[in-house]
């Protein structure tokens, strides 16, 4: 039987994940998908709710405070993730904010990380962010000092569900998000967080659990 052509950008999004997920022999709903709306009004983000989404991301918290107390008000049911990256000044305020912390890539943060949670009586998941291809002013921890970051991070009470990637731009990221997953296998984590507008069915095929996607939902930055 023929399906129905998606008529919107968050039923094309999930369409892909679907498809994507049935070719590799997984179930769509493994997948979280994560609509990122930096820079996008409420006014967007509340279309995308009444819609059914229910997992956004913001890559910076100063954006996030003045966009989502608002909005959380009205649907306490919406889960808000961090995928930018955290200064250690701004730890207390994403602790308080963010139900999912993507980025977690330095042992300053742990412990910044540590002393907010401790403050706040409030545990918030993350993933390590590591930097998957080795470039130089990219996000993320080297793929050598993931198991000292990850021990640290136990030791100090921090929740790690997984691993997140972004990979190098305009090459091949199959490689990356493959090499992703089995750190994750060897450090016993089970989650991945990989995959954006372009690349999500390739994240999907290599294990992600979570993709992150802005531009095929809201439209171009
Ligand atoms: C902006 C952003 C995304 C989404 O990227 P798109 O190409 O718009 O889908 C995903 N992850 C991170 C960390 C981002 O900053």
């Amino acid at each position: 039987m023929e399906q129905a052509a998606p008529s919107s950008p968050l039923e094309h999004v999930r369409a892909r994940i679907a498809t994507a997920a049935k070719i590799s022999r997984r179930q769509a709903k493994e997948v979280t998908l994560v609509a990122i709306s930096k820079t996008k009004p409420a006014e967007a983000i509340l279309d995308l709710i009444s819609q059914g989404q229910r997992v956004f991301g913001e890559n910076r918290v100063q954006e996030a405070q003045e966009k989502w107390p608002a909005i959380r008000a009205v649907h306490p049911d919406v889960e808000l993730h961090l995928v930018g990256q955290l200064q250690s000044n701004k730890a207390e305020n994403a602790v308080a904010l963010f139900d999912c912390i993507h980025s977690l890539d330095r042992s300053s943060l742990i412990v910044a990380l540590a002393a907010a949670q401790a403050k706040l009586g409030k545990r918030v998941p993350c993933f390590i962010q590591v930097n998957i291809g080795n470039e130089d002013q990219k996000g993320g921890c080297a793929v050598s000092d993931l198991p000292d970051l990850l021990g640290k991070a136990q030791a100090m009470d921090i929740e790690v569900i997984g691993l997140m990637c972004v990979p190098p731009a305009g090459i091949e990221p199959a490689p990356f998000f493959a090499l992703l997953d089995k750190l994750a296998n060897d450090s016993g984590l089970e989650r991945l967080s990989m995959g954006m507008s372009d690349d999500l069915e390739t994240a999907v095929q290599l294990g992600a659990s979570h993709v992150r996607v802005g531009a095929a939902l809201f439209g171009s930055r």
